[in-house]
């Protein structure tokens, strides 16, 4: 008789829970996995999938009028919210039922309930109100936006999760934040005919991110129409007659159907247990784990956004991986979170890897930049007003790129493919010994041959 119920006890069905739960049922261990809401998590539920089929159907507006350059009549065109919304959530029940069917087949037991800790090993069911045993417990329960009950009106506001499931277009929305959330919706909803207002507190849009790519996106935005108003905060909502009324910091009110929050996710821990369970978190509540995803308790495991380390799909499903790999392979491997590559969503999209230039420039003494801003041929036709930017940061003494960040159509695409490289640790010799690939708008990257400007000891010498 086994000394517990399960092998593995997964608390969370999202990429890195059922990954994890999947791969350990596979190898024959009795693992369940408990969801309270549905299994596919925020990424396939709430998330990125969801997200970039909004983006898909915002993008047409545009693909309508780019025809014209090109000899198509276009008829009138109309978007229709409801029949966008009911098709997008077919799709994304589709694949909860993938997700729910790879457990199933994998004889791991799914568990439609919240789970609660409430010992090391032991684990209470709420919906039966059972408690059961589990050698191994795994914490995979992500995040949740941020709802900022510190702003007055915060109540009346949306987040990604009801921007999914808004019963009407907004006419008017404001969103608030300069992440990838915000303007990612700010994008779609503007694509999609929406007035759109986006407030941020900071100087740039996207921090963390390349500066002329933050620049020249922001520029972008404008040309279609969309308000980015930076360094300002929300004061308070309030509801009126004819809307919702933000105002601002500096006294300027903004009526709107809608006001979004985008102000970055929280790590979904609150009522767990992990009080009573006695499990470390830091100070925003995320779960503290080391260089193997074990947190301070002996066979409670954490992965995903709930560990608060790199908050992407990916990542999660990597690190859920690498912890089968340690825990039931003898393989001990630690993830690795060096040179992810990443995209923004926005209209036009951002690809990136590796460090943005000043980043670069204060870790190393001579930076090489290659910076290129075009318009791409398809709006030589179209007759878009739409660049592109492609920038390469290279340490100038080992000649290895450091950095690669696009805005464009694709961009995601192409950072994708440029991660290999940049893991292989590729030089710029590298680079311009590839051959192009011709006609495109990613040859740029490998015909690049001399530096826009170096950046020496954090000095700009134009090239
Ligand atoms: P982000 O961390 O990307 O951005 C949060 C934004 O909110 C920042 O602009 C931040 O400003 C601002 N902010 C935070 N707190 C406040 C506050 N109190 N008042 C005003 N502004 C505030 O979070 P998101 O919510 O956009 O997304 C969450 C995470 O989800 C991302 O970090 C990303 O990891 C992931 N994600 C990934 C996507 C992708 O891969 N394409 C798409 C969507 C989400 P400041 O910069 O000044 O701190």
């Amino acid at each position: 008789m086994p000394q517990f119920d399960y092998d593995l006890f997964v608390i969370g069905g999202g990429s890195g829970g059922v990954r994890a739960g999947r791969l350990a049922a596979g190898m024959g261990k009795r693992v369940g996995v408990a969801e309270e809401y549905r299994f596919g998590g925020t990424c396939v539920i709430r998330g990125c999938v969801p997200k970039k089929l909004m983006v898909y159907a915002s993008h047409f507006s545009e693909v309508f009028e780019d025809a014209a350059g090109f000899g198509w009549q276009v008829g009138k065109s109309s978007f229709d919210w409801k029949t966008f919304i009911a098709a997008k959530d077919k799709e994304i029940a589709r694949l909860e039922g993938l997700y729910r069917k790879g457990l199933d087949s994998n004889n791991a037991e799914l568990v439609d309930s919240r789970a609660v800790l409430t010992g090391p090993n032991e684990i209470k069911i709420l919906d039966s109100g059972k408690t059961v045993t589990a050698e191994r417990i795994l914490i995979a329960t992500g995040g949740a936006p941020n709802p900022l009950r510190s702003l007055e009106g915060h109540e009346l506001c949306i987040s990604s999760n009801e921007a999914f499931h808004l019963a009407e277009q907004p006419s008017s929305i404001v969103i608030k934040g300069g992440g990838y959330i915000a303007v990612e919706f700010a994008c779609i909803f503007a694509g999609l005919g929406t007035e759109t207002t986006l407030v941020y507190r900071g100087d740039h849009i996207l921090r963390g991110f390349d500066l002329d790519l933050s620049r020249n996106l922001t520029e972008e935005m404008g040309k279609k129409g969309i308000r980015v108003i930076v360094q300002q905060n929300l004061a308070k909502v309030e509801q009126q007659d004819a809307g919702k009324c933000v105002t601002l910091d500096n006294g300027e009110k903004i009526v709107a159907d809608e006001v979004m929050l985008a102000v970055g996710r929280l790590p979904n821990t609150e009522g767990l247990g992990l009080e009573t369970a006695g499990l470390a978190t830091d100070e925003i509540g995320a779960i503290r784990v080391d260089e193997y995803s074990r947190t301070n308790l002996p066979h409670i495991l954490a992965v995903g956004d709930v560990t608060n380390r790199v908050a992407l799909t990916p990542v999660a499903i990597h690190e859920a991986m690498c912890l089968i790999e340690t825990e039931y392979k003898g393989n001990p491997t630690s993830p690795d979170h060096d040179l992810i590559p990443t995209a923004v969503f926005s209209q036009p999209e951002i690809g990136t890897v590796g460090m943005p230039e000043d980043e670069a420039c204060r870790e190393y003494s001579e930076v090489d930049v290659y910076l290129a801003r075009f318009r791409p041929m398809k709006h030589t036709l179209s007759g878009r007003d739409e660049k592109m930017t492609m920038k390469i940061v290279v340490d100038a003494d080992s000649s290895r790129v450091l950095g690669v960040h696009i805005l464009g159509p694709d961009a995601g695409e192409m950072a994708q493919t440029l991660g290999i490289a940049l893991k292989m640790g590729a030089t710029k010799q590298d680079f311009d010994r590839t051959m192009a690939v011709h006609p495109t708008a990613a040859e740029e990257l490998v015909t690049m041959y001399t530096p826009t400007y170096r950046v020496s000891g954090g000095r700009r010498v134009d090239g």
